[in-house]
């Protein structure tokens, strides 16, 4: 029986990388506006350029860019970070039919649960901008165990907050090396985000499920069993001429 799913969240439950390319994009124009000199592209390329050597989640990023060009002014970095802002909301959305599910996991009395390795404030940011902070009971981030996936820490962390054992727990993420490997090292089911992932569709993920849109676990949770069964639409129908 299915007691409890893990989500990762960049790229599983939300599309990050649509998010930061409007942002970028968002925040490229409005230095511009403001004055730079510089094409959008060339921009957009240095930009990427420092994301790529500190990491995706780097907040200095402007910062060193306009360091980078000698701009000192304060209104370009204010104009950046104000656009990156405003975009950042209307811009993380979770996949489609990622709510609808995540509704139908709670009827099943399937307890939620988040594993990412992002830095808690952002995590915590991206969930309540995406509107899917509501759902879940456990959210584990970078800092609540100092250890990224697949390392086991943070899988471990998870399911001893929501009560449940690996067997009892199916693990989604985008990532084969971090989010599948790890988890099933430590017995959990699990199940590959193929909608979010840039990999190629011809490459193994490892994974015992694939997920074509997050909806397509609904059947799984259901064939694995869950402590709620929900009765068909045609057990319905039936009954009513009982
Ligand atoms: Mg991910």
């Amino acid at each position: 029986m299915i007691k409890a799913i893990l989500f990762d969240l960049d790229n599983t439950l939300v599309d990050f990388m649509q998010m930061k390319h409007a942002c970028v994009e968002a925040a490229v124009t409005a230095m511009r506006d403001v004055g730079l000199k510089m094409s959008h592209q060339e921009a957009t390329q240095k930009i990427y350029a420092i994301y790529s050597k500190h990491g995706i989640e780097y907040q200095e990023v402007f910062d060193r860019f306009l360091e980078e060009i000698h701009l000192s002014h304060p209104r370009f970095l204010a104009a950046a970070i104000s656009a990156y802002r405003k975009t950042r909301t209307l811009h993380i959305n979770p996949y489609p039919g990622v709510k609808e599910t995540l509704l139908e996991l709670i009827k099943r009395g399937i307890e939620l649960g988040v594993v990412s390795d992002a830095p808690r404030k952002q995590a915590w940011l991206r969930l309540v901008d995406a509107g899917l902070d509501i759902f879940f009971n456990v959210v584990v981030a970078f800092e609540d165990t100092g250890k990224l996936k697949p390392n086991p820490e943070p899988f471990l962390m998870a399911m001893e907050k929501l009560h449940v054992l690996p067997t009892e727990t199916i693990m989604i993420g985008d990532w084969p090396e971090r989010d599948m490997r790890g988890a099933k090292a430590l017995g959990l089911y699990t199940a590959f985000a193929r909608y979010g992932t840039l990999i190629d569709e011809t490459k193994l993920s490892g994974a015992d499920f694939e997920l074509y849109r997050l909806n397509d676990l609904i059947a799984i949770v259901d064939h694995l069993g869950v402590p709620v069964p929900i009765r068909k639409e045609s057990d319905h129908q039936m009954n009513l001429f009982e």
